[in-house]
């Protein structure tokens, strides 16, 4: 059980471990696993773990991955929910992932599934519920300017026709 990774995801995984070994700064990795094949493509990473070890293809191909994703990604929000839980209810990551969903899929599947999970809580969970305290950033490892990215979220989220639509389903349908 060694060698090249076995599935797309283990090729994903090693190219981002050495990613990380290759920056002189870093020292330590850890990594969540819960496969003992996981384990051993780690093991097998990390042999060859050393400033400079990625080769000037990967090089190519990550900072292609990266423009991908800052071409896609409107704010970068891992998901940690460090961040959480607000004072005032809002679902931080929650908005992020589906603002994210618009650009990365498409407008009405980010709407969409912001509808289906977050319109319709029995709590609302919505941006505009956020009153600036600003606890939130404090905490956060990305160092998003939070409130500002959640009133862009909004917006984008919630057009005044979703609002109009929203308000009508929750006054019948949640009680
Ligand atoms: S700034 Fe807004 S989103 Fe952040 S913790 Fe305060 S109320 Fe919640
Ligand atoms: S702490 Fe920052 S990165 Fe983590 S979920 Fe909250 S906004 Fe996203």
């Amino acid at each position: 059980m060694s060698g090249a990774p076995e599935t797309e995801t283990g090729k994903a995984a090693q190219l981002a471990f050495k990613w990380l070994w290759n920056q002189p700064e870093v020292t330590c990795v850890l990594s969540g696993m819960n496969s003992l094949l996981m384990v051993s493509e780690n093991c097998d990473a990390a042999k060859n773990a050393v400033p400079g070890c990625l080769t000037a293809d990967e090089e190519a191909l990550i900072s292609e991955i990266k423009q991908i994703i800052s071409e896609t990604e409107k704010v970068g929000c891992t998901g940690c929910r460090y961040c959480m839980p607000c004072p005032k209810g809002v679902d931080i990551p929650g908005i992020f992932h589906y603002y994210n969903m618009m650009y990365s899929d498409s407008k009405w599947t980010g709407r969409s599934e912001y509808a289906q999970t977050n319109a319709l809580r029995i709590e609302p969970a919505y941006a505009s519920l956020c009153v600036g305290c600003g606890k939130c950033e404090s905490h956060c490892p990305q160092q998003i300017p939070i409130r500002e990215k959640l009133k862009e979220a909004d917006k984008a989220l919630r057009p005044w026709p979703y609002k109009v639509a929203a308000g009508a389903v929750r006054k019948f349908m949640v009680r």
